[in-house]
């Protein structure tokens, strides 16, 4: 009998180690640091924090969740309150809002970056402030690694004076004006899960200019103990620091960073040199000043059948892709919620698929996901 074979599997974003990381993770093991904490920990936020720069002070945590739960609350989020959140994300973004017992106020992307809109950002202000309070926080994403539009976001919430929490879970290693995201914020997180740039198996960062700042984070994420030899709590604690040993691997990683940026840059550099001559397909090219760590490759397509027609064919050559996220405002679980749409989000969510983007994608990957895609369009 004849079988044909199905062609080896080619992921969307798989985890791609250095190589150094298994040495610090025997570290912890041959110094028995397998408890949360230790030097593992100190020296892979010591890593964050200078390649970060901007005076950047970085507490690992247990994921990228857990910084932005943390985070609205040292922003003083709290029941009854609202929190503007680009809709154009991942859920993680706003899921804390609702542990916090506040409520999402969605806003729509603009086309430039697909990032939150400045202009609607401004009209959601000016209609919760008349209509119901002042919104605690803003939740801006650097969605795909585009880095949003920091100078317009930052002069709205000065404006306003309301804190801009930057949601950099997929933009580390991105960059604006040479700054590097993360550090916008008045309060930045990372994620380091399996599928991001680089990652510790699942984790995440919180990041403030505030020394002190960091310092609550920390408290709050190590179970609010007071100053008390016994065990003493005046506040509701969190058990949300990150553990020594996957510490270690985020240590090899950081080593690698650089190199994880460049090839996600020419993942998307070979789609674009290929494809851009072909009408149905259409790339995000970074705006003046930004530097997309290009986290995943994204095309648009012309239309929804066209979108799902490439990510089916893909799909039969064993080859994963994805529908750009879907807005959460469109999400059953986020119905409900106040929003401020123009259609920028559910036209990208109809159109757009993420095409393989791993940094360990070999030239014979690339020239596998090239040839379905000129077969469909052909
Ligand atoms: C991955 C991600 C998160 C959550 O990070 P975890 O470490 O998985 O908890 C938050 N926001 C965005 C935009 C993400 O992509």
């Amino acid at each position: 009998m004849k079988t044909i074979a199905t062609p080896t599997k080619v992921w969307l974003s798989s985890p791609h180690m250095g190589g150094e990381e298994l040495k610090y993770v025997h570290e912890a093991f041959d110094t028995n640091w397998v408890a949360p904490l230790g030097p593992n920990v100190d020296a892979f936020e010591k890593a964050i924090e200078s390649e970060l720069g901007n005076g950047a002070h970085v507490a690992a945590l247990s994921s990228g969740t857990a910084a932005i739960h943390l985070g609205l609350k040292l922003l003083g989020v709290g029941p009854g309150d609202e929190v503007l959140c680009q809709s154009f994300t991942f859920s993680a973004s706003a899921n804390p809002i609702l542990y916090l017992g506040a409520s999402p106020v969605f806003v729509d992307s603009e086309t430039d970056t697909w990032n939150i809109s400045p202009a609607l950002l401004r009209e959601a202000i000016l209609d919760r402030i008349q209509n119901a309070k002042k919104p605690k926080a803003i939740i801006a994403v650097h969605l795909y690694g585009m880095p949003y539009k920091i100078e317009e976001i930052r002069s709205i919430a000065d404006e306003f004076e309301i804190p801009v929490l930057e949601d950099s879970a997929e933009a580390l290693g991105s960059s604006y004006k040479g700054t590097a995201c993360g550090s916008f914020g008045d309060i930045g997180i990372l994620s380091f899960n399996g599928n991001k740039i680089i990652t510790t198996s699942g984790g995440g960062a919180l990041v403030t200019k505030d020394r002190s700042l960091r310092d609550k984070a920390i408290f709050l994420a190590t179970q609010a103990r007071d100053d008390a030899p016994h065990y003493q709590h005046s506040h509701v604690g969190y058990n949300y620091r990150m553990s020594n040993v996957l510490a270690g691997i985020g240590r090899g990683q950081m080593e690698v960073l650089g190199e994880r940026v460049s090839a996600r840059r020419s993942n998307y550099e070979y789609y674009r040199n290929n494809l851009y001559s072909y009408k149905d397909i259409s790339f995000l090219p970074e705006p003046k000043e930004c530097f997309s760590n290009r986290w995943l490759s994204c095309i648009l397509t012309s239309s929804y059948e066209m979108r799902e027609q490439l990510r089916m064919a893909l799909l039969d050559e064993n080859i994963e892709s994805r529908p750009l996220w879907k807005p959460l405002h469109m999400q059953p679980i986020f119905d409900g919620y106040e929003q401020f749409m123009d259609g920028t989000s559910e036209t990208l969510f109809n159109k757009g698929l993420c095409l393989p983007s791993g940094s360990n994608l070999t030239q014979h990957d690339l020239e596998r996901v090239l040839a379905v895609i000129k077969n469909v369009l052909a």
